[in-house]
């Protein structure tokens, strides 16, 4: 596939759906669904996820559950990488690792298989939205406790004004589409 055009950028932010007051009020979300739903849009997503990581050896992709293992298990597939979950306590079978991160109020906490990574494991953590970063972060974290190398860090859609990309420095963050308010 070509290069991000930006009729097809176009055509993508017209398939993802701003949800004011949702989950909560204050809160704009981003509802991919009608994005999903269109043959084009979905391929196109997944191939400009997946372009810039074509030549850097990922041998695993790893998304926090859930909508980013829509995105993480197609990439995944396409650079013939394995896919790891990471999920909320509890739903792992196997021994894991845990993280505790920080949201706008409390905590929340993602775990990881151990075994999962192997060490120097080359990880690229994939998300639908990257919004304050911490989940991001944290799943960061949770590769590199385990002894994986996160050579990368890509999103369908960056939220610029919250600033999450700062908190994952020095990690390189690949956005499809950015919006500043
Ligand atoms: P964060 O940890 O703040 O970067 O939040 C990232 C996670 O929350 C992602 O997995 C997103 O799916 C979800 N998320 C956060 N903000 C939004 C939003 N405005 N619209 C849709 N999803 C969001």
């Amino acid at each position: 596939m070509d290069d991000e055009s930006p009729i097809k950028l176009t055509r993508l932010r017209d398939l993802i759906r701003d949800i004011p007051d949702f989950p909560k009020p204050g809160i704009v979300f981003k509802d991919i669904t009608p994005m999903l739903r269109d043959q084009a849009g979905l391929s196109l997503a997944i191939e400009y996820l997946t372009q810039p990581f074509r030549a850097m050896h990922v041998q695993v992709v790893a998304s926090a559950e859930s909508r980013g293992f829509i995105f993480g298990t197609a990439v995944a597939r396409n650079l013939s990488a394995g896919f790891v979950p990471i999920r909320k306590p509890g739903k792992l079978p196997a021994p894991t690792r845990r993280e505790t991160y920080a949201l706008e109020y409390g905590t929340d906490v993602l775990e990881i298989h151990a075994d999962a990574v192997q060490p120097s494991d080359r990880v690229l953590l994939v998300d639908d939205v990257l919004a304050t970063g911490g989940t991001m972060q944290a799943s960061a974290r949770l590769v590199e406790a385990l002894g994986g190398k996160v050579i990368g860090i890509a999103v369908l859609i960056e939220l610029t004004f919250l600033k999450g990309r700062d908190k994952l420095r020095p990690h390189p963050v690949h956005s499809i589409l950015r919006y500043d308010d």
